[in-house]
C-alpha cells in the first residue's frame, strides 16, 4: 500500500517522543508501517524485546558486523553502539511497508549519502525543560546518562539547525497535536505540514 513511499527518518533527541509516535502510529496502521530494527550494545529497557525495539549485541559482535559491512550506517551514542544492518531495512521492503528508521544525528548524516533517500522528520521538545522532565520521568535513564543525553541533546539539535538536515520538524509539545501531524507526513499527504523550528529559550540556563 506504501510501496512508492521512500523511508522515513525520525530524528531528534533521546526523550522527545519519537518512539512514542511511532508506536502510535504502528499500532493505527499495522500494514502500512514496518520497524527497522536496529543493533545496539546498551542493555535492553524493562519491556525491551530482543528482536523487538532493538538486536541486543555486545561490542565484539557488533565490531564483526562492522568488519562484515553488515550496517547502512552506525555511530556512537552515549557511550554505546548503534547501527542500522542493511538486512534490518531488506526486511522491511520485503513486506511492502513503508520503513522507518528511529536513528542519531550521525546515522542521518549518514543515510544521507546512500541510495536510500529518506524523508527526514526531526522531533523537537517544546523546551529543554520539558526533555529533561520527559528522560526522568520515562525511569529508564540513571542520572549520568541522563545527564549525557541532554548534553548530546544539544548538539543534536544545533545540527538539526542548520539548514537542509530535516525535512520536517515537528514539536512534540501537546502528543495529540504531534501525532496528527506526524500521521499526516508519514501517510505522504498532499498537505502534509511540519512545524517552525522552536527558538527553545529556556536553552542554556537548565543544562
Ligand atoms: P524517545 O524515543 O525520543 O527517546 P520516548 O518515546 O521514550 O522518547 O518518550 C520519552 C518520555 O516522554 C516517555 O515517558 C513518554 O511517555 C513521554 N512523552 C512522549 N511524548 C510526550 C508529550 N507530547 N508530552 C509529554 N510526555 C511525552
Ligand atoms: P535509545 O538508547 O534511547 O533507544 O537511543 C539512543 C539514540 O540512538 C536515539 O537518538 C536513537 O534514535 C539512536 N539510534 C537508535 N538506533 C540507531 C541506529 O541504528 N543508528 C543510529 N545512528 N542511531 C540509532
Amino acid at each position: 500500500m506504501n510501496m512508492t513511499l521512500p523511508p522515513l527518518v525520525i530524528f531528534g533527541p533521546s526523550g522527545v517522543g519519537k518512539g512514542t509516535l511511532i508506536n502510535r502510529l504502528m499500532r493505527e496502521f499495522p500494514d502500512a508501517f514496518g520497524f527497522s530494527v536496529s543493533h545496539t550494545t546498551r542493555a535492553p529497557r524493562p519491556g525491551e524485546r530482543d528482536g523487538k525495539e532493538y538486536h541486543f549485541t555486545t561490542p565484539d559482535n557488533f565490531k564483526n558486523l562492522i568488519s562484515d559491512r553488515a550496517f547502512i550506517e552506525h555511530a556512537q551514542f552515549s557511550g554505546n553502539f548503534y547501527g542500522t544492518s542493511f538486512q534490518a531495512v531488506k526486511d522491511v521492503a520485503a513486506t511492502g511497508k513503508r520503513c522507518i528508521l528511529d536513528i542519531d544525528a550521525q546515522g542521518v548524516q549518514q543515510v544521507k549519502q546512500t541510495p536510500l533517500q529518506p524523508v527526514v522528520v526531526f522531533i523537537s521538545p517544546p523546551s529543554i525543560t520539558a526533555l529533561s522532565q520527559r528522560l526522568r520521568g520515562r525511569a529508564t535513564d540513571s542520572e549520568e546518562a541522563i545527564q549525557r543525553r541532554l548534553a548530546t541533546a544539544r548538539r543534536e539539535i544545533e545540527y538539526a539547525r542548520q539548514p537542509g538536515i530535516f525535512d520536517y520538524v515537528i514539536v512534540n509539545d501537546d502528543l495529540d497535536r504531534a501525532y496528527h501531524k506526524f500521521k499526516s507526513i508519514a501517510n505522504g499527504e498532499m498537505d502534509a505540514r511540519g512545524d517552525q523550528m522552536p527558538l527553545l529559550h529556556d536553552w542554556n540556563h537548565d543544562l
